[in-house]
């Protein structure tokens, strides 16, 4: 699986230079609808932030960093 996360310091990016950190919340996992997930930019600013990320295409719909918000 391979698609372009859009980091918000670097811009779109390969997933491949992110890890992943997760669903927020506590919400069912794997319904075919967009989750938002931790991500981290490994080999790039190395910054948390959340991907709202629609996991039937891979497609992300807005990102934010992590800590703008509150958690769950
Ligand atoms: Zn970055």
């Amino acid at each position: 699986m391979s698609f372009l996360l859009p980091c918000p310091n670097c811009g779109p990016r390969d997933v491949a230079e992110f890890t992943h950190g997760g669903q927020l919340g506590n919400g069912p996992h794997n319904l075919p609808e967009p989750q938002e997930e931790r991500w981290f930019h490994r080999l790039g600013c190395r910054r948390w932030f959340v991907a709202v990320r629609d996991v039937r295409d891979n497609s992300v719909a807005h990102t934010r960093w992590l800590d703008e918000d509150s958690v769950g």
